[in-house]
């Protein structure tokens, strides 16, 4: 069966990782998050760990030479052969075409980006009342919009509940600014190419979430016509 190569564009808060999370009951594919991976290694407090919090906390791009080489050597690994779903990765242009040419390199193509569309404004809402599970970052939820059982515990194991350091008002204003100056513009890169799938993001996570399982079940369809 061919193989599903996928990125998750959208702004800070569109939900990628949320939707990442629901996807992999679906389709068995790593998902491969650039900020999960960095903050691990701000918490191992690696040599990369702490260069890469300066920005992170600032709501900067870490520098690309922090992050390309770790993301190409991670989809040639083996448990992304038959496919992966990359969530915040490609950032700007240079990493969009570092990641073509790893690709080319290992005879792959990407098949599709798929793009979350959220207003800023509700991004600010949904970053303002993101709570993640301390063990396992992939497990996300919303104060209001998308509630665990029980305060601050997460359901899926029992951990605690906490904001991450760079929710803050002030700081997501500057993620998003970032956003619009740095990532957008791949908005239009990968439509040329025909790669582009828009998907509303204002819908609520179910919502969202069977649009982008049917537009990935269409793209598994047409890989392997
Ligand atoms: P969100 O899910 O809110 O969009 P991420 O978890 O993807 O945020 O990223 C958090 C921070 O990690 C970013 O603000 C940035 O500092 C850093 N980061 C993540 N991915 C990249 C990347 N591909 N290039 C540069 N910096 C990145
Ligand atoms: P991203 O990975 O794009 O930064 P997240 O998946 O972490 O975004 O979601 C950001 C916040 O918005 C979280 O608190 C999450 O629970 C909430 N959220 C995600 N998707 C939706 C949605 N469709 N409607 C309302 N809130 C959502």
């Amino acid at each position: 069966m061919s193989e599903l190569n996928l990125i998750l564009l959208g702004p800070p808060g569109a939900g990628k990782g949320t939707q990442a999370d629901r996807l992999r009951d679906d389709f068995a594919m790593p998902h491969i998050s650039t900020g999960d991976i960095l903050r691990a290694q701000v918490a191992e407090g690696t040599e990369l760990g702490q260069e890469a919090k300066r920005y992170m906390d600032a709501g900067d791009l870490v520098p690309d030479e922090v992050i390309v080489g770790m993301i190409t050597d991670r989809v040639a690994e083996g448990d992304a052969r038959d496919g992966f779903l990359l969530d915040g990765f490609p950032r700007n242009q240079k990493q969009a075409e570092a990641l073509s040419e790893a690709l080319n390199g290992l005879e792959r193509h990407l098949t599709a980006a798929l793009l979350i569309e959220v207003p800023d404004d509700e991004v600010v809402r949904r970053l303002a009342g993101r709570r993640v599970c301390v063990k396992n970052p992939g497990h996300i939820y919303h104060v209001d919009f998308d509630p665990p059982k029980h305060e601050d515990v997460c359901d899926q194991d029992g951990s605690r509940l906490i904001q991450r350091d760079d929710d803050r008002e002030e700081t997501i204003r500057h993620r998003l600014e970032v956003y619009h100056t740095q990532t957008e513009p791949l908005i239009d890169y990968y439509d040329g190419k025909g790669l582009l799938r828009r998907l509303d993001g204002r819908r609520g996570p179910d919502e969202v979430h069977a649009h982008v399982r049917a537009t990935v079940a269409t793209l598994r369809l047409e890989e392997n016509l």
